[in-house]
């Protein structure tokens, strides 16, 4: 099934027939995967160079279909997002994270935060610090080993973004900012936003070996992150090329294939995921 293209109208085809159908398909089967157990969360690790310190994990959610086998979460979060069932399973995949986090801690595994992916929906939720505040208690996860990534495309409307985003902040939680220099940029914002950390987006990354202008660009968001006070990584690292040209730009935050894919829970401290220098 290919992706929908973006260009407004289009005529009937056998391929839009066969995307409307993926449609409602997912969407009756997202309504079960949660009670189903076909969610699962899996666990990129972050590191800081030049010693590879463990500083941080992401958590990315998949979804195993019975029949269909693995859907990537780019192929079903938007479906989610449409029919409001993102709500339901935004809420689980914060509750399994923040769970899972808190086993790692109490095993004794070096403490570090989990980054959870906010969907626009949840960020615009009106009780969403409620509902987060509730499953830290329940979980018992200190706030401060919680980190939400947010991107700029939820920040339409900058002052009621920075309202919300305060309010998280009251929490203890720390903030990030996901896929940056994609959106519309809200480059006079920035400053005013109690945003933690800058990620700069994989976009820039893929390209940074070819093009003097990501260089550029890439230089800038770093520059601008430390001017402003917050910490900035890097995702989607592939090559040793790529590591070395974002840490002569003072690049100190790293993620990505080249350090490990996202593992199961069970992989994240088994070793391999930490040994897999280069997969
Ligand atoms: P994202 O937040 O930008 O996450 C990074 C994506 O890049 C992940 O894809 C990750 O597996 C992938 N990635 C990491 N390192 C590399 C690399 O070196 N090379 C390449 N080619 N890819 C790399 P994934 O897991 O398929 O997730 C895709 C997107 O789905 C995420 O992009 C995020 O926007 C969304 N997503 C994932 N989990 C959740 C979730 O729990 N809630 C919400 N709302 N969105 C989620
Ligand atoms: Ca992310
Ligand atoms: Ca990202
Ligand atoms: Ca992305």
């Amino acid at each position: 099934v290919k992706r929908g293209g973006k260009n407004g109208y289009r005529f009937y085809s056998p391929e839009l027939d066969e995307e409307l159908l993926f449609k409602i398909e997912i969407e009756a089967d997202l309504r079960k995967a949660i009670e189903r157990g076909e969610l699962e969360v899996y666990y990129q690790p972050q590191y800081r160079m030049p010693d590879r310190q463990l500083i941080g994990i992401e958590a990315l959610l998949r979804w195993k279909h019975p029949v269909r086998g693995m859907i990537p979460p780019d192929r079903f979060i938007p479906i989610a997002e449409e029919t409001g069932i993102i709500m339901e399973i935004g809420r689980w995949v914060l509750r399994e994270a923040c769970l899972q986090t808190k086993i790692w801690h109490d095993a004794g595994q070096t403490k570090v935060p989990v980054s959870v992916n906010l969907s626009t929906q949840q960020f615009h939720q009106p009780d969403l610090e409620f509902e987060i505040e509730r499953i830290l208690v329940e979980t018992g996860l200190d706030p401060q080993y919680l980190e939400l990534e947010i991107t700029e495309s939820m920040m339409m409307d900058a002052a009621l973004s920075i309202a919300i985003m305060n309010r998280l902040k009251r929490l203890g939680i720390r903030l990030s900012l996901d896929d940056f220099g994609t959106g519309y940029s809200s480059l006079s914002y920035l400053s005013m936003l109690p945003i933690s950390r800058l990620k700069i987006d994989r976009s820039f990354v893929m390209r940074l070996e070819e093009s003097g202008n990501e260089r550029a660009i890439v230089t800038t968001i770093i520059a601008m992150a430390y001017s402003l006070g917050m910490d900035v990584i890097a995702e989607g690292i592939e090559t040793e090329g790529q590591l070395e040209i974002l840490t002569e730009q003072r690049c100190l935050e790293f993620q990505g294939y080249y350090f490990s894919r996202p593992v199961p829970p069970g992989d994240l401290f088994a070793g391999d995921a930490d040994l897999s220098l280069g997969m």
